[in-house]
């Protein structure tokens, strides 16, 4: 199927999106979805040619394993590091194990060590939006250009092509 390639930056690292309102609901009748771009977050509609369900997830979670240091921003004394394991990774968001604990809601700075890059990448702003027993899910909300490049550089190495 070659029907789903971003009409913005042109990759085929593409993914099936959430569907919102009725006239999506309607174009699904006749296989007309939208996508999302997991490169570049654009979002646009392509035929399908076939019917399918649509996802909750707007990105996927490309699995990984690099040692990560979160810091709180609101911490006055900037001592306070949360170590731990980032295990998954997409465009606006990724899942750290740690024991240590963060509040939900915790503004965060995050910082991983990517076995791409000699240079660890800077995630500036980011937000704690899930718990789990074994660590948090975090949301980006502000980065910098060159760490986005270097973030997508990754998901493009590692994500499928459709991931329909
Ligand atoms: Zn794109």
């Amino acid at each position: 199927m070659r029907t789903a390639n971003c009409p913005k930056c042109g990759t085929a690292k593409t993914k099936l999106a959430p569907r919102s309102g009725v006239a999506e609901r309607l174009l699904g009748t006749v296989t007309i979805y939208p996508f999302r771009c997991q490169l570049c977050a654009h979002r646009f509609t392509a035929f399908l040619g076939k019917l399918t369900t649509s996802p909750r997830r707007n990105y996927e979670r490309v699995p990984v394993q690099y040692p990560a240091q979160v810091r709180p921003v609101h911490d006055s004394t900037q001592r306070v590091v949360v170590e731990g394991t980032m295990v998954n990774l997409s465009l606006r968001g990724c899942r750290i194990r740690t024991n240590q604990r963060l509040p939900m809601g915790c503004h965060v700075m995050l910082e991983l060590q990517s076995g791409e890059y000699d240079l660890p990448i800077m995630i500036d702003e980011a937000i704690v939006r899930a718990r789990f027993t074994d660590g948090v899910g975090l949301r980006f909300s502000g980065f910098l250009h060159s760490e986005e490049r270097r973030i997508r550089r990754i998901l493009d190495l590692r994500l499928q092509d459709y991931a329909v």
